[in-house]
C-alpha cells in the first residue's frame, strides 16, 4: 500500500485562539472552513507543505470531535494518510488483523472517501485513511459516476439530482418490442446483454426538502449485487453529504413507484439487523394502489418488490398513502401516469413559471423519448404509450426540465420538437 500524509487533525476548542497562533503568530494561511455534515464539524485547512494541518471545529455537542475535546482538551486528534484505493486498503488491513473503525469507507471533507483505523491498532494514535475524488479509479466508461450532485434551480425551488451509483439490467427487457439492432445503436450491451443505468434520486428544496425515490440501497446481498451489477462506489451518502444535507433534514421521501431500484433506499439494516426507516424525520409518501399492489405482488411482478424496501415505514408510522393526484408540498404534485405499474406516478413541480418533472420509468432514459420505446418490464405498455406521449407533447411546449431517473450520462435535459421530432436538449447544471 502506498500512502502519504495528507494532514494532521487538531481538535480545536476555542477558534479565534487557535488562529491565533497558527495564522497570526505562526503565520500560516488558513483556507476556507468546510462543514462536514456527516461528523458534525468545521474543517479549517492550514497547508504546511505538500501536507496540510486541519483544524477541527465541532458544530454540535453530539460531535465526536466535541466529545474528544471534553475527555481530553484541545489537541492532535488524528493524522490522514492518502491511499489510491481505499477498499483495497481496508481489506488489506482487516486481513491482517487490524482493527477498524470504518469497514467501509464513508463520504468525508471535499468529496473524499474515508476510513478511521482503531487506535488499539496503531500504537495509540487515530489513523484515517483519504482516498480524494481524484485519486480513485473509476470504472471504465464511468462517465458522470463522480457528479454525485447537479443542482439546478426551478423558481423559488433549488433541485438536485442526486446519485446511487449504477446498475445493470437486460437489454431487451429495457426496450420491449424494440430489436436488438435498434437499442444496442443507442445503448451499447455489456458481454451479458445488459445496459449500464443510473440510479437518479432528486431533491426538492423549498419550504420543506424532498426526496424523490432513493436508489437500490445497501440491504442486498453479493448475489444480488452480481445479477444487478451493482456499481456503488458512490452511492446516496455520498451525494447527499456532497450537497451538504443530513438524513435528518429530509422531511418527505416521495415514491414514484416502490420498486427496488428506487425505493431500496428508504430503509436500512442497523447493527441489530433490524430494518428500519432511512430518514429518521422523513414522512415516506406513497400511492395507495402501489402499496396495495407491492404488499399483495403477483407471480409477474414478485422480483421487483422486496418487502424489507417498504413494510418497515409501515411498522415504524411514517407510511403516509395518498389516493389522488394532489400537491405533497408547495410546488411539487404528483400525477398518476399508470402503465409500468397500475399506479406509477410522477411528480411535477412548479414554482416562478417554470415546470420540471422527475418522470421516473415513464420515460427512464433519454434514449426512451421515442413513442414505441417502453420497457418490457411494464405492465400496461399501452398506458404508457398515451401517457407518455401526452407529457411529451405539454414538456415541449412548457419547455419542461424534465429529470431522468435512470438515464447513465443526462441527469436533466428540455425537449425541443425539431420537423416533427423531439430532441433533448441535456441541461447544464
Ligand atoms: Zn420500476
Ligand atoms: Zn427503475
Amino acid at each position: 500500500m502506498k500512502a502519504v500524509l495528507d494532514h494532521v487533525g487538531i481538535a480545536v476548542v476555542d477558534l479565534a485562539a487557535a488562529l491565533a497562533f497558527y495564522r497570526d503568530a505562526l503565520g500560516l494561511h488558513v483556507e476556507g472552513a468546510e462543514d462536514v455534515v456527516s461528523q458534525r464539524v468545521r474543517a479549517h485547512f492550514v497547508p504546511v507543505g505538500q501536507a496540510a494541518l486541519e483544524l477541527l471545529e465541532p458544530t454540535s455537542p453530539e460531535s465526536a470531535i466535541a466529545k474528544y475535546t471534553a475527555k481530553r482538551g484541545p489537541g492532535l486528534h488524528h493524522i490522514t494518510l492518502r491511499v489510491d484505493d481505499i477498499a483495497a486498503a481496508l481489506a488489506q488491513l482487516k486481513a491482517r488483523g487490524v482493527r477498524l473503525v470504518d469497514e467501509q469507507p464513508r463520504p468525508g471533507a471535499e468529496g473524499a472517501l474515508v476510513a478511521f483505523i482503531h487506535p488499539s491498532s496503531a500504537h495509540g494514535v487515530l489513523v484515517e485513511l483519504k482516498q480524494t475524488r481524484t485519486s480513485a479509479h473509476p470504472a471504465p466508461d464511468s462517465g458522470l459516476q463522480r457528479d454525485l450532485v447537479q443542482r439546478f434551480t426551478v423558481g423559488d425551488l433549488e433541485l438536485l439530482s442526486l446519485s446511487d451509483g449504477f446498475l445493470r439490467l437486460d437489454g431487451g427487457s429495457m426496450f420491449g418490442v424494440v430489436p436488438r439492432p435498434l437499442w444496442s445503436a443507442v445503448m451499447t450491451p455489456d458481454d451479458r446483454n445488459r445496459i449500464r443505468l443510473a440510479m437518479r434520486p432528486l431533491v426538492v428544496r423549498g419550504v420543506r426538502t424532498m426526496l424523490i425515490d432513493a436508489g437500490v440501497g445497501d440491504k442486498d446481498g453479493a448475489k444480488f449485487q452480481e445479477v444487478y451489477g451493482l456499481e456503488r462506489t458512490h452511492h446516496l451518502d455520498h451525494s447527499l453529504a456532497e450537497a451538504g444535507l443530513a438524513p435528518e433534514d429530509i422531511d418527505i421521501v416521495l415514491a414514484t413507484h416502490l420498486h427496488f431500484d428506487h425505493a431500496g433506499g428508504f430503509t436500512v439494516r442497523d447493527r441489530t439487523g433490524k430494518v428500519r426507516p432511512r430518514f429518521p424525520r422523513a414522512r415516506y409518501v406513497v400511492r395507495r394502489g402501489e402499496w396495495e399492489d407491492a404488499t399483495r405482488p403477483h407471480e409477474r411482478s414478485r422480483a421487483s418488490y422486496l418487502a424489507d424496501n417498504f413494510l418497515p415505514l409501515a411498522e415504524a408510522g411514517v407510511l403516509e398513502l395518498v389516493s389522488d393526484d394532489q400537491t405533497i408540498m408547495p410546488g411539487v404534485r404528483v400525477t398518476r401516469t399508470g402503465g409500468h405499474t397500475a399506479h406509477h406516478q410522477i411528480a411535477l413541480i412548479e414554482s416562478g413559471g417554470r415546470q420540471a418533472a422527475y418522470v421516473a420509468e415513464l420515460i427512464p432514459t433519454s434514449a426512451h423519448l421515442p413513442p414505441a420505446w417502453i420497457m418490457g418490464f411494464d405492465l400496461f405498455p399501452m398506458e404508457t404509450l398515451a401517457a407518455k406521449k401526452a407529457f411529451v407533447q405539454e414538456a415541449e411546449s412548457r419547455r419542461t426540465l424534465i429529470f431522468f431517473a435512470h438515464d447513465p450520462a443526462v441527469a436533466a435535459g428540455v425537449l425541443t420538437n425539431v420537423d416533427g421530432k423531439t430532441r433533448l436538449e441535456p441541461a447544464q447544471a
